[in-house]
């Protein structure tokens, strides 16, 4: 396939040090250690950061990076990819296999094998132990002080620190790690399919900025020094094996859907939607543009701007646009096109965890709560962390009379939107209420106290308890990422 064979070069380093990251330098920094860091990161993050809930940019970049991560040998974590709303390009990799991209990198990346090559470079990192290591050896830092760091670093004001440079700083890896997650990735990127030399292009595309910002590098370019050396390094062995070029500047649909979700998610959104206004008029032939444009001016609530593009770039055989024009008939109040577009839309794409919420939601706008229950169902199955579907499914069950299983669902949907005091009240109401034998029963009993947990770390102090009854429905919408 691709390039294969192409690191032979490095094979014989690689198998020296292949043996040194395959465990961590000492038993202290246990692999369990690792993931409750990871997990604590991702409470405090969910919390406390602006994440993209996006189903389709989502839904990407777990393919992406979840093809990687299964190419992986002695996989020691799950890995859990979030994608957080900030417009610089950036990644970071938390240990325990928790790895954050910010909508800059997918607006940033050209194609889904430099997207590949930076989520490798990521996962290397993680799968390496790096971080962890490099605490060990140079016992700057607790376990407790480098989550704080980590915080800084995506969000000063957050964490321990107040500058995300000076975290930045103090969470820069080591040269040798550098190269070694700069190897590895390409190694797991390759294995996966993808392009390796797509990674090199886009650090080349790094360094450019690097050399135009001048004193303040990409945010990346902190954690992720790119000296000459490295760079050399990369080239000289991605360029001594010849290997398919894939085409350069060339976006996948999906990469291309993600890419303006990101960007209108970044904002800001009027520019945003007048950039793919423009694309559109240049080339209103183009099935892709029109079906980019209308799915932005969607999103934008702007109904009436959305319906031509949408039907042009159907009738330009764009199948995804019936899903849009579902979703658009919807929210002009006519339930039963929605229903005839979304139904369209499922049957051509079975695991759209977004067309099937959206269906669900026009089922149970004509009263078809049975089907609009198992709409939602199914794109919770495809997608557990569809908030807004948690929450519709739990305010219908509670009204067909399923407290507990009504209470579950809002618990997930506020746990799912950082709002920990009313996940912790409706997790517990719905343990008390679900039967023995429900598995979910335990799943809210174990959220719940771990989620105790977390807010009485996060505030030992002035901690108010969480409430002890719940209410009944949850005071407002509270995912962003879907209408
Ligand atoms: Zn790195």
């Amino acid at each position: 396939m691709r390039r294969a064979g192409f690191l032979g070069r490095w094979a014989a380093a690689a198998v020296a040090l292949a043996a040194l990251t395959a465990r961590p330098c000492s038993a202290d920094v246990s692999f369990q250690r690792e993931r409750e860091l990871g997990r604590r990161f991702a409470l405090a993050a969910r919390g406390r950061l602006p994440l993209v809930g996006d189903p389709d940019v989502l839904r990407l970049v777990r393919r992406v990076g979840g093809r990687i991560a299964s190419h992986l040998e002695d996989s020691f974590f799950d890995y859990h990819f979030a994608v957080i709303r900030d417009p610089s390009i950036n990644a970071f990799a938390v240990p325990g296999g928790y790895v954050y991209v910010h909508t800059g990198l997918l607006v940033g990346v050209a194609s889904e094998d430099e997207l590949a090559g930076v989520l490798g470079h990521e996962i290397a990192h993680v799968h390496a132990h790096h971080l962890a290591r490099q605490q060990e050896s140079t016992q700057l830092m607790s376990h407790a002080a480098l989550l704080g760091v980590l915080l800084s670093v995506i969000h000063p004001g957050f964490g321990a620190l107040a500058s995300a440079a000076s975290a930045a700083q103090q969470l820069r890896y080591r040269r040798e790690f550098e190269q070694e997650a700069d190897y590895l990735g390409a190694r797991y990127a390759q294995a996966a399919g993808y392009d390796p030399a797509a990674m090199l292009s886009f650090f080349e595309k790094l360094a450019g900025q690097q050399r135009m910002a001048g004193p303040t590098p990409p945010p990346y370019l902190l954690t992720h020094p790119l000296t000459d050396e490295r760079m050399t390094r990369l080239q000289a062995v991605l360029r001594a094996t010849p290997g398919t070029q894939t085409e350069k500047g060339e976006r996948s649909f999906e990469l291309a859907r993600a890419h303006a979700l990101a960007a209108f998610r970044q904002g800001p959104p009027l520019q945003v939607l007048s950039e793919y206004r423009q694309s559109y008029q240049s080339e209103p032939t183009d099935g892709r543009r029109a079906y980019l444009y209308g799915l932005v001016a969607l999103e934008a609530g702007r109904l009436e701007t959305a319906g031509p593009p949408l039907e042009a770039a159907r009738k330009a055989g764009v199948e995804a646009a019936t899903r849009e024009l579902g979703r658009l008939a919807l929210r002009g109040r006519n339930a039963d096109e929605a229903r005839k577009m979304l139904r369209a839309a499922v049957e051509r794409d079975p695991n759209d965890p977004l067309a099937w919420f959206e269906l669900g939601r026009a089922e149970e706008e004509v009263g078809e709560t049975g089907r609009a229950r198992d709409a939602f169902r199914r794109a919770l199955d495809l997608d557990p962390e569809l908030a807004e579907a948690h929450r519709r499914l739990g305010i219908l069950q509670g009204k067909q009379g399923q407290q507990g299983r009504g209470f579950y669902h809002l618990g997930m949907a506020a746990y799912l939107a950082g709002e920990y005091p009313r996940a912790v009240a409706q997790l517990e109401r719905a343990a008390d209420i679900l039967p023995k034998d429900d598995p979910d029963r335990r799943r809210a009993r174990d959220l719940s106290a771990e989620l105790r947990e977390f807010l009485q770390m996060e505030r030992p102090k002035k901690a108010a308890p969480p409430p002890t009854t719940a209410p009944a429905l949850p005071a407002r919408a509270q995912a962003p990422a879907v209408q």
